[in-house]
C-alpha cells in the first residue's frame, strides 16, 4: 500500500480538517490521550456531536447517497476516521448503528424501512443496538431461544437478550428471533427492527469491572412487532445476521482501525515514564514497550493493507477476523505495558487520582476479546476459512432445533 495521500486524497483531507475546524466549538473533545470511548462523556453531548458531524457530511461517508450517506470511497471514510481521531473527537455514539445495523437495513430492509431509518441513524436522531446474544447463545448464536410468533399483522416476541451494548440509550434495535423451532437451528430464524420504547421491552444495565455500564440485559414480554418491521424473509434471519456479523468484524478491527489507545500516546507515555523507573524495572518495561509497539504497528499496517483491498473493490472476508484478533492482542500489550510504566504510581492511578487511562483500557480489553467473536472462535474461522483446515464437527447442524421435543 502507498502510505502517502494521492492529490485527491490530500485535497479531501484538507477539506475534512477545514470542516472540523469550522465546527470545533460544537463538538465534544477528548482530553489529550483520553481513550475514544469514555463513559464520562454524556449521551446528549455525544448525540449532538454526531448530528453536527452528519450535517457537515462527515458521517456515513462511504454509504450510498440515496441512503443519506456521502457516496464516498472507503479511503475517504478512513481519512475522516483518522482526522476525527486527530481532532480528539470521541467515538460516535451510534457506532453500532453505523457499523452494523445500518448496513444490515441497507442490504435487507424494504425501501420504506431505509427511508424511515437511515438518515435519522446517521444523525443520531435514533440510536441503535444489536440484539443477538442470549444467556445460552453467544458464540453459538444460532442456538438462540427468543421466539417470535405470527399473530395477524404482527409478531409477538418473548425472551431475553444479554450483553446488548447501548440498549439503555437506544431507540431502535435489530433483533434476531426464532420463528420456526422445527427447522434446523440456522434455518428457523427471522430478523426484525424493534422499537426499544415499545411496551414489554425492559432494559437492565449490567455493571462492568471498570465501573461503567456499557451493556445490558433486555427482556421481551409479549412485545408486538409489525410484520412491516421484518428484515428479510421469515426463516432467512441467519443470512441477514451474517451481513451484520461481517460488518461487525470490520468495524471493530478489520479495516485499519486501532483498538484501544493510539500507539502515539503510548510512545509519549513511555518517553515520560521510562527514565523514572528503577534500573531493574526499566529493563522489563523497555521489552514490554518494544513488544507492544511492534504489535500495534503490525496491526495498524495490516489494517491498512485490508483497507487498500476494500478500496479496490474487495469484500470484507474471513481475514477481517485476523484483523480483530491482532488488534485486540496489540491493545492488550499496549495497556499492560502502559500500566507497567506507571511503576508504583499505578496504585494511585487505580483510585482515579492519577493517569488511569491504561488501567481503564486494561479493564475493557477482555470484553473486546469477546465481543464480535471471541479470540478462540476467530482462530477457528482463520483455521477453517483462511488456512483451509478441517472444520469443527457440528452434530446439530441438520436436526430440528426443537429436536422433535415440542
Ligand atoms: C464488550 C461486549 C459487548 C457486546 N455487545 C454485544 C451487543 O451489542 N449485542 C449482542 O448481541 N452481543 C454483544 N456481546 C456479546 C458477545 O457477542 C458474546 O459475549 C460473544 O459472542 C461470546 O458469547 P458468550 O459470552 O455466550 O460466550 P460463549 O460462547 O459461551 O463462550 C465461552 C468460552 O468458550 C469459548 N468457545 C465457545 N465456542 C467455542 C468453539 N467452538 N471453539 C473454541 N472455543 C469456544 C469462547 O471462546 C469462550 O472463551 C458483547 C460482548 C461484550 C464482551
Amino acid at each position: 500500500m502507498d502510505f502517502d495521500d494521492s492529490p485527491d486524497e490530500a485535497a479531501y483531507r484538507a477539506r475534512v480538517r477545514e470542516l472540523l475546524e469550522r465546527h470545533a466549538s460544537e463538538l465534544v473533545r477528548l482530553r489529550p490521550g483520553q481513550e475514544a470511548v469514555d463513559p464520562r462523556t454524556s449521551e446528549a453531548e455525544l448525540r449532538r456531536t454526531q448530528r453536527v458531524l452528519a450535517d457537515a457530511g462527515l458521517v456515513g461517508v462511504a454509504w450510498p447517497a440515496e441512503f443519506g450517506g456521502q457516496g464516498g470511497t472507503l479511503m475517504q471514510q478512513a481519512i475522516v476516521s483518522q482526522e476525527l481521531a486527530r481532532a480528539g473527537v470521541p467515538a460516535l455514539i451510534n457506532h453500532i448503528g453505523i457499523g452494523m445495523c445500518g448496513p444490515t437495513v441497507i442490504a435487507h430492509g424494504s425501501q420504506d424501512q431505509r427511508e424511515r431509518y437511515l438518515t435519522r441513524l446517521l444523525r443520531a436522531d435514533d440510536v441503535w443496538c444489536q440484539l443477538f446474544s442470549e444467556p445460552a447463545s453467544g458464540s453459538d448464536l444460532a442456538a438462540l431461544r427468543t421466539t417470535a410468533v405470527r399473530d395477524g399483522d404482527d409478531w409477538v416476541v418473548n425472551g431475553q437478550k444479554v450483553w446488548t451494548t447501548l440498549a439503555h440509550v437506544a431507540d431502535l434495535g435489530i433483533l434476531l428471533t426464532r420463528t420456526d423451532p422445527d427447522r434446523p437451528k440456522h434455518a428457523g430464524l427471522t430478523m426484525f427492527v424493534v422499537d426499544m420504547h415499545a411496551p414489554g421491552v425492559t432494559v437492565r444495565p449490567l455493571r462492568q469491572m471498570g465501573g461503567q455500564s456499557d451493556f445490558n440485559e433486555v427482556f421481551f414480554d409479549d412485545v408486538r412487532i409489525p410484520d412491516s418491521e421484518r428484515l428479510g424473509e421469515p426463516g432467512e434471519g441467519w443470512r441477514v445476521a451474517l451481513t451484520t456479523l461481517m460488518n461487525e468484524r470490520v468495524a471493530i478491527g478489520g479495516a485499519g482501525g486501532t483498538i484501544g489507545l493510539p500507539v502515539e500516546a503510548f510512545v509519549q507515555h513511555a518517553r515520560e515514564r521510562l527514565p523514572g523507573l528503577d534500573p531493574e524495572r526499566q529493563v522489563l518495561a523497555r521489552q514490554a514497550v518494544g513488544r507492544a509497539v511492534v504489535a500495534a504497528l503490525g496491526a495498524r499496517y495490516s489494517g491498512y493493507r485490508r483497507l487498500t483491498a476494500l478500496s479496490q473493490g474487495g469484500l470484507p472476508g474471513p481475514e477481517a477476523s485476523a484483523g480483530k484478533l491482532a488488534g485486540t492482542e496489540a491493545a492488550r500489550l499496549v495497556a499492560d505495558a502502559g500500566v507497567r510504566l506507571l511503576g508504583d504510581d499505578a496504585v494511585y492511578a487505580a483510585t482515579g487520582e492519577g493517569d488511569d487511562r491504561w488501567q481503564r483500557t486494561q479493564s475493557w480489553i477482555p470484553g473486546i476479546a469477546i465481543a464480535g467473536g471471541t479470540d478462540q472462535v476467530l482462530r477457528n474461522i482463520i483455521g477453517e476459512r483462511v488456512l483451509g483446515l478441517p472444520p469443527e464437527p457440528r452434530s446439530d447442524k441438520t436436526v430440528p432445533f426443537s429436536g422433535g421435543r415440542r
